[in-house]
């Protein structure tokens, strides 16, 4: 792959990096090496807002919708296995009306993979439009009851009208990021969903460029930052999870790859707090 090739420039939007609940895991399952003593991991959700096409977010973390979706089996399995917490002040919407957006104002969401911590409030934005990537949404939207569950998925969570409401990023122009598969989501490539395969089926990144920086939100691509810079997958423990394991590999190396090719690029895990720190230091 061809990751030193330069990254494309691109319009400036408005980011926030938003802490939305955690759940409690073991170290172990994000590192291999790593402790099975349980650690935070915390859910992080992007909030972009670009001058002329609104209010964007990538992935919603948790809400309150996730309690009352996994309050009975076979869906509390999936609560019972990793512990969520989700303190008042760290609720989306909440979060967002500090920056003065109604929940009527998020014009799209982009999904980087349907697991239950990414699109916990989907349900909370009724005017949006949800992109992404036409196999995970498949999926989505097929599985149920336990079969579900095991993949992570909790179609409580799920609006009805998901199938109505979803651009799968395949519809939109392709165009290269550095050597990966990209698309251009607004047309004058400001956002730029980018292909992270083996996570999920049809897992996504988002490329844009705040504050003179290019941002790269990888959702579970990389759980953190030392997962991809020092080269370290997940542990045996988390393969199982996995879709698919060698893409997962690949995948983790293209982000090394360009993570050492770009030092200006900030490449931003969904549950990384070592992230969410440089990023707020660069704020
Ligand atoms: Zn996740």
């Amino acid at each position: 792959m061809l990751l030193t090739a330069p990254l494309p420039h691109q319009p400036e939007v408005t980011f926030h990096w938003l802490r939305v609940g955690h759940c409690k895991g073991p170290e172990a399952m994000a590192r291999q090496g790593g402790r099975l003593w349980p650690v935070e991991f915390p859910s992080y959700v992007g909030a972009l807002h670009h001058p002329r096409h609104g209010w964007t977010l990538f992935d919603t973390g948790y809400s309150q919708h996730f309690f009352d979706a996994t309050r009975r089996l076979p869906e509390l399995l999936y609560r019972s296995t990793l512990p969520v917490t989700l303190p008042e002040e760290e609720q989306l919407p909440r979060q967002l009306a500090a920056l003065d957006v109604d929940p009527g104002d998020v014009r799209r969401v982009v999904v980087s993979h349907f697991h239950g911590d990414h699109v916990g409030g989907l349900l909370d934005y009724p005017r949006a439009r949800f992109v992404a990537g036409g196999a995970g949404a498949e999926q989505a939207l097929s599985l149920r009851g336990i079969a579900a569950v095991r993949h992570a998925i909790v179609p409580g969570l799920l609006p009805d009208d998901l199938r109505d409401r979803l651009d799968p990023v395949e519809g939109f122009a392709p165009v290269d990021v550095a050597g990966l598969r990209g698309w251009d989501l607004l047309g004058d490539r400001s956002l730029l969903a980018v292909d992270l395969p083996g996570h999920m089926p049809g897992h996504l990144g988002l490329l844009f460029t705040s504050g003179g920086r290019p941002v790269l939100l990888v959702g579970d691509a990389a759980w953190t930052t030392r997962s991809f810079r020092e080269l370290k997958p997940p542990s045996r423990l988390a393969k199982g999870i996995m879709h698919d394991w060698p893409a997962t590999l690949r995948t983790l190396a293209a982000l090394h790859d360009l993570d050492a090719a770009h030092p200006e690029l900030l490449v931003l895990p969904a549950h990384c707090p070592e992230g969410h720190a440089a990023w707020s230091a660069g704020t």
